[in-house]
């Protein structure tokens, strides 16, 4: 086995993807089963190299005094320029016409600014900090004639090789900087590129709070789901009003959990239907793409059509509503088995199947986080199904068991207005995940994040039971409003819908088929990694208009419960820190994928969530 030629830490000179230029990178890792370099440029962006597209620094040296002669490389380029150029061309020593000889000097004076242009392109990119902003697609227009830290492999590229390399990395003679506008002001055809290499390496920036974190959050967010709860049951939910802890065996009933697994198998069996369309995912690290089947909506029009039948035949959803601290409790054995599962089989994924999040070698933070990216039974994805069916379908399910608890408990012929509002907004909430369920492909949890516990407990068990606390809470703590109160908070939730609909559908557009007609009026700034940064429309306004929306629907929802306590905003309160956390979360991870590009961005949309607030 031949050993590792660069040490980590050296710095050395990195080939950048698909072109012929050199950088200044350091070696942070090195893969010994794929044999890749794992180098860091100066920017801050990470890739995955091979070998023979690393240099040392002394033989770029040596290079570039040969270059700086540049008769070897111009030779070459001019040789291989006339074969292509001019195939009739007479043979060597023949005599020339006159015109012949006029056209050779065109030619070679053709091939002398080409020559001047691809060294202008080269000279202009220099991987200091000027440069490297430039190849992550830093519309700047200063630059610095070093070429010191770059290596001319083949001068005299015809021009549309230069011009390729110049639209690839957002590169740009000076030459063009007068006719050019700003670059994300430029209407032009963006081609992405081969997905960039990058085998997983081990996690080294722990997320959560680390060992420590992961370890409490294991235990604090069962707790926080049972203290809720509890609350919500209690005559007066008060903070301060500290609930009595249930006998631990009323907490559990085998009957409760054999319907959870009911469920649970039963939307297994509706995922698993051979109906809706089968898209391809994002790729992968290694550039190859799982295939998803889209059959959410499907799988809900069942559910309710299963509801209906139950209905039909008396059979009391109320159920769900005497019994739920028992669901809770067994949907969190569930994520907890399930878990355990994820992460014993994650012991044997390949490394290239592990998530670039969890894969820090600590027991308890790869549980916590997810060791797997995408782990399958089959074509079974676990993640996939868990992220949209069980839970989110659940959820719904048991507002409407609240609702039918309402209605029972105090005697009423219709439910009240405030639940019909909570009822209504998340049904929404849920049918539009399901309709847009395509969207989720492009989401963190699905592209970056492993499946463990985090994700297997918040989408079987946070979802379903923290997210329907106002219906449960109405039951409890029947609340009043009036008409023009509901229309208000109508207004105000169909706001948050619109802003979280169409800013979500806009990005997914661009990332799915960014040259579409219909995004023909937005601009952004292209990446290296061959994405572009939406810089109008809605990722124009703030950098997560998303979450602004979300957030806005979230306090809707909880508007209908009045303000007698504080409980019913949990949510909206739980939701603010979770999304501020997430998209800090989601910045580390772009300033990392995009350099300064994104730097630039937000430079350009100064705002991360609330505009002129945060
Ligand atoms: P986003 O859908 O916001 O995706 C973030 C990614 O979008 C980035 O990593 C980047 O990925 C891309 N991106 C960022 N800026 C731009 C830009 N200017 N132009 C183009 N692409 C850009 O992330 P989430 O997965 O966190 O959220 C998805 C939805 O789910 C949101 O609406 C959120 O509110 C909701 N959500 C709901 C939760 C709930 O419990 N109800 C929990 C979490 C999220 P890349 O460049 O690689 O494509």
């Amino acid at each position: 086995m031949p050993s590792r030629k660069f040490a980590d830490g050296e710095v050395v000179m990195g080939r950048w993807p698909g072109s012929v230029l050199y950088y200044e990178v350091q070696v942070t890792s090195y893969d010994d089963v794929a044999h890749l370099y794992t180098v860091k440029y100066k920017d801050g962006t990470e890739l995955a190299l091979k070998e023979s597209d690393i240099r040392s620094q002394s033989s770029f040296k040596h290079r570039k005094s040969q270059s700086s002669s540049s008769s070897p490389s111009r030779r070459s380029s001019s040789r291989s320029r006339s074969r292509s150029r001019s195939p009739g061309r007479p043979a060597k020593g023949r005599r020339r016409s006159a015109s012949q000889s006029r056209e050779h000097k065109d030619d070679k004076k053709k091939t002398i600014q080409e020559t001047s242009l691809a060294l202008a392109v080269l000279v202009l990119f220099k991987p200091s900090e000027n440069n490297t902003k430039r190849y992550n697609g830093e519309p700047e227009s200063t630059e610095k004639n070093d070429t010191s830290c770059i290596i001319l492999e083949q001068k005299l590229k015809p021009d549309l090789e230069i011009k390729r390399v110049l639209e690839q990395y957002s590169l740009r003679s000076r030459k063009d900087d007068k006719k050019t506008e700003e670059i994300f002001s430029e209407k032009k055809t963006f081609v992405p590129l081969k997905p960039i290499e990058k085998v997983p390496s081990k996690t080294k920036e722990l997320e959560f709070g680390g060992r420590i974190g992961t370890f409490m959050l294991v235990f604090l967010l069962p707790a926080t789901v049972f203290y809720l709860l509890l609350m919500c049951k209690q005559d007066d939910p008060s903070l301060l009003n500290f609930p009595a802890l249930p006998a631990l065996e009323s907490l559990w009933d085998w009957r409760v959990f054999g319907v959870f697994l009911l469920w649970f198998f039963l939307q297994a069996v509706f995922y698993l239907l051979p109906v809706g369309k089968v898209v391809e995912g994002l790729p992968l690290s290694n550039g190859r793409k799982l295939q998803y089947r889209i059959n959410g909506f499907y799988a809900f029009i069942l559910t309710a059509a299963a509801i209906g039948v139950l209905l039909y035949f008396q059979f009391e959803l109320r159920y769900l509503y005497d019994h739920f601290m028992q669901f809770a409790v067994s949907a969190a054995a569930f994520s907890l088995a399930l878990s355990i599962y994820l992460y014993v089989r994650s012991l044997k994924a390949p490394e290239e199947e592990l998530a670039l999040g969890g894969n820090s070698g600590y027991f308890i933070y790869d549980f916590f986080t997810g060791h797997e990216l995408n782990p399958r039974i089959g074509s079974f994805d676990l993640k996939y199904f868990c992220e949209l069916r069980p839970g989110l379908l659940g959820w719904v399910v048991i507002n409407l068991a609240m609702l039918l608890a309402e209605m029972k408990i105090h005697n009423l012929s219709m439910p009240s207005l405030s639940m019909i509002l909570v009822n209504s907004f998340q049904l929404l909430y849920v049918v539009d995940a399901l309709w847009n369920e395509e969207a989720i492909l492009t989401t963190m949890d699905i592209t970056h994040d492993g499946f463990g516990f985090m994700l297997a407990f918040g989408d079987l068990v946070w979802v379903p039971f923290v997210y329907s606390l106002q219906a449960f809470y109405l039951v409890g703590h029947p609340i009043t409003i009036t008409w023009p109160v509901a229309a208000a908070i109508t207004v105000l939730n169909c706001v948050g819908y619109y802003i979280f609909r169409s800013a979500n559908s806009q990005k997914n557009n661009f990332r799915r088929n960014p040259t579409d007609p219909k995004l023909a009026n937005l601009k952004f700034i292209p990446t290296a990694t061959g994405k572009g940064l939406l810089v109008t429309g809605w990722w124009g306004f703030v950098r997560h208009p998303n979450y602004l929306g979300d957030i806005v629907m979230a306090l809707a929802w909880s508007l209908p419960c009045g303000f007698n306590h504080i409980l019913p905003y949990f949510y909206v309160i739980y939701f603010i820190c979770l999304l501020v956390h997430r998209e800090a979360r989601d910045e580390h991870h772009c300033k990392q994928k995009y350099g300064l590009a994104w730097e630039r961005y937000c430079q350009r949309v100064p705002y991360r969530i609330f505009p002129y607030i945060y």
